[in-house]
């Protein structure tokens, strides 16, 4: 995975940038505020605006360590543009993430180091992640509710770092998922997204700057997926799946 802007810059959803390599319908930026998508979180959507146009952007591409940006039609822009990042989408996905974030420290902690065996964030708000937990009483996992919402409401800072990689694998716990840790980038580095004082962990994608960023979260089903697996749905407090 290349190194992202928007990993450096969540906040900047609106970005003037070059365009680098243009094909009908594909466009290649020299700086690009788009996220686009990978350890469960949906890509970014939104829109590009040069001089004689504008397309929305459905969908992303990487071809030899480049990010391609997919519009709808076939335009094939040039010069100056303007890159917007849909705003909702990407605030939505970035309090999903972090709340994921919340929802597996206090896993890990009360399970005994379990592990992640997949995740998934939705647009309408909610987020899906499994773990592996056997023998896992399922009223202990919805009892994190109340703890998980204590931490959004103290507004713990979120923040982020790099290290290298054989550093991150010999730290018990900094990869919680080889379905979720993000490869590491070109010279070699993980990024390490960090709770402080709760939790540090291998990710990819936007976060919050503070877990306060978040409506209280419900978790609203706690499901058994085999022996080993538990999967668990969250929903933020506002949407309307939980309302
Ligand atoms: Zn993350």
């Amino acid at each position: 995975m290349p190194h992202l802007y928007c990993h450096d810059h969540p906040e900047t959803l609106i970005l003037e940038t070059q365009v680098l390599e243009a094909r009908p319908g594909k466009v290649l930026l020299v700086q690009s505020p788009f996220y686009p998508g990978g350890g469960g979180q949906p890509p970014d959507r939104g829109l590009l605006r040069w001089r004689h146009g504008e397309a929305t952007v459905t969908g992303f591409d990487y071809d030899g360590g480049k990010l391609w940006h997919i519009l709808s039609g076939s335009a094939e822009p040039s010069g100056t543009i303007e890159a917007v990042v849909d705003a909702g989408f990407r605030g939505t996905m970035r309090q999903l993430h972090t709340d994921t974030h919340i929802l597996n420290a206090l896993i890990y902690q009360a399970f005994d180091g379990a592990l992640v065996t997949g995740v998934q964030m939705y647009e309408d708000g909610t987020a899906r992640m499994d773990f592996d937990v056997p023998g896992a009483d399922n009223d202990r996992i919805r009892a994190l509710e109340a703890p998980i919402n204590e931490i959004i409401a103290r507004d713990v800072a979120v923040t982020f770092g790099y290290v290298p990689l054989e550093e991150a694998q010999a730290q018990h716990g900094l990869i919680r998922s080889r379905s979720v840790a993000p490869p590491p980038t070109p010279d070699g580095l993980i990024r390490i997204v960090e709770i402080v004082g709760l939790d540090r962990q291998a990710c990819g994608g936007t976060h919050l700057t503070g877990t306060g960023g978040s409506p209280a979260i419900r978790i609203l089903k706690v499901d058994n997926k085999g022996r080993h697996n538990r999967r668990v749905r969250i929903g933020l407090v506002g949407s309307a799946a939980a309302a």
